[in-house]
């Protein structure tokens, strides 16, 4: 175990002229030529502790290894900050220089970077004030995610990530292989032979993991996942990534009314979370990028989510008056450019959209009467656009297969899930919410690019 405390914990500490030990990353040094003072950070906080090193007390040599970088281990005496804007300070008495760093070539020097320039750096940007913010904040999120389901009764199911199915039709897959692409077994007719191949039919990474938990759904009633999922769309936008993660709860016996009721309490619990735990964090990134930050997220905890069908939205964006770059009818799939005019610009709140054209929507989705629309379901949020994309399911077997026929679904690549149409099917709703795009705006960051670790983006899959 360590035998050190944590940064944030002392800063909170008024146990004064007790003996502490700190272990992290110096951010800064400032040098007399009596005393030094050493900011050091261990990401366990936006803030800095300060030390106070009498140099007397240390060789020069200790002290010229400490650089913006270095990993040190300091002990000393807690006392009651004199400076302004810290609380407490160590007065060291031991200092132990792990790793020195060459501060003429540390990319990370005590000036602003740009966010594009830290991409470029993703293994040292932990190391900054904005990354530890959004590694914290992004951490918060997802212990959230589990924690609201968990309370409320919610099965965490894990779904593969390697499938033998495209039928979801959401976006285009990457191929999962193990053939020798320089020389593949081939067929008869000449196509590469499939069969041959590691799981002896084609295979890919899942876009979703819904129709897997669909069918945990109608075991356990209320289920979510939350993994993994890819998608090789050539989008290059600041919203999109190749590989991101979705949170997809499914439930059974859950209509659209209800699964909309579900998708807005989440999200106003997921943002009000964020406020309640990591407001140092928030104030940090309201300051440095998005100057409305906090108050557009405590707006969205407060405000009744505005409820309209796809036709309605059509109508509003069509009477708008509006230039929009890509125009607006019926039966178009909604750019981002226009959810986000009808969140900013004419609700002025998030919108939960509904009952949209059937041919812009996945097959599983529940028919309406009118045999045009279907019951899905997407939640439009400031800034981001399309948060949420879910539905209610279809639970008619036979619908659903006609409905398949019309899309050229073939029945026997999804006889399983098919199966669950012909035993014990009943009413079942859920939705996909993208974490990056839920990180997006909880963070008030711009591109998607800065919200995950490590992001896969065309032509980008560096460290
Ligand atoms: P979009 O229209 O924004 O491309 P979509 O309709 O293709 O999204 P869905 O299949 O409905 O997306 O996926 C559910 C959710 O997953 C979306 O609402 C969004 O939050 C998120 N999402 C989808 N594609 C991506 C992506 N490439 N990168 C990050 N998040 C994504
Ligand atoms: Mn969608």
């Amino acid at each position: 175990m360590r035998n050190s405390t944590k940064i944030k914990s002392l800063l909170q500490s008024t146990e004064f002229d007790s003996d502490v030990t700190i272990q992290g990353w110096v951010r800064t040094k400032r040098s007399s030529k009596s005393i030094s003072f050493i900011a050091v950070n261990d990401g366990s906080t936006l803030d800095n502790i300060q030390a106070i090193v009498d140099n007397v007390n240390f060789d020069e040599q200790t002290l010229k290894n400490i650089t913006t970088g270095t990993g040190v281990k300091i002990s000393g005496k807690l006392t009651k900050s004199q400076g302004k804007g810290q609380s407490v300070e160590i007065h060291a008495t031991e200092i132990k220089v792990f790793g020195t760093t060459d501060s003429k070539t540390y990319p990370l020097q005590k000036k602003w970077h740009t966010l594009e320039f830290l991409r470029d750096i993703a293994h040292l940007r932990p190391r900054t004030n904005t990354f530890g913010a959004i590694l914290r904040l992004r951490h918060a999120m997802a212990f959230a995610i589990n924690k609201y389901f968990n309370d409320k009764g919610f099965y965490y199911i894990h779904t593969p990530i390697i499938t033998g199915s495209d039928a979801e039709g959401a976006g285009e897959m990457f191929r999962v292989t193990t053939l020798d692409m320089k020389n593949p077994p081939r067929t008869k007719k000449g196509d590469i032979d499939y069969s041959k191949d590691f799981f002896g039919q084609e295979t890919n990474l899942t876009v979703s993991g819904q129709l897997e938990a669909e069918l945990a759904a109608l075991a356990l009633s209320e289920v979510y996942t939350f993994g993994p999922t890819f998608r090789a769309e050539n989008s290059n936008t600041s919203r999109h990534l190749a590989e991101f993660w979705m949170v997809e709860p499914e439930m059974a016996f859950y209509d659209i009314h209800d699964d909309m009721d579900l998708a807005e309490d989440f999200l106003k619990y997921l943002v009000k979370y964020a406020l309640d735990n990591c407001l140092n964090d928030l104030q940090f990134l309201n300051k440095m990028f998005d100057k409305e930050l906090i108050e557009r997220l405590e707006s969205v905890v407060k405000t009744d989510f505005k409820r309209i069908s796809y036709t309605e939205a059509v109508d509003i964006l069509v009477n708008s008056g509006h230039k929009f770059e890509y125009a607006v009818e019926w039966g178009i799939d909604l750019q981002s450019e226009h959810e986000r005019y009808l969140v900013e610009q004419h609700f002025n709140c998030p919108v939960m959209l509904t009952d949209y054209p059937k041919d812009i929507k996945a097959f599983y989705m529940k028919q309406n009467d009118d045999g045009k629309t279907v019951r899905a379901l997407d939640v439009l949020f400031p800034m981001i656009g399309e948060i949420i994309g879910g539905s209610q399911r279809e639970e008619d077997l036979e619908k659903l297969q006609k409905r398949m026929d019309e899309m050229n679904i073939p029945h026997e690549e999804m006889w399983w899930f098919l199966e669950t149409r012909k035993y014990g099917s009943v009413p079942h709703s859920g939705f996909g919410l993208g974490f990056e795009r839920l990180m997006l705006f909880v963070s008030g960051m711009k591109n998607i690019r800065d919200v995950i670790p490590f992001p896969r983006t065309p032509n980008n899959a560096k460290f």
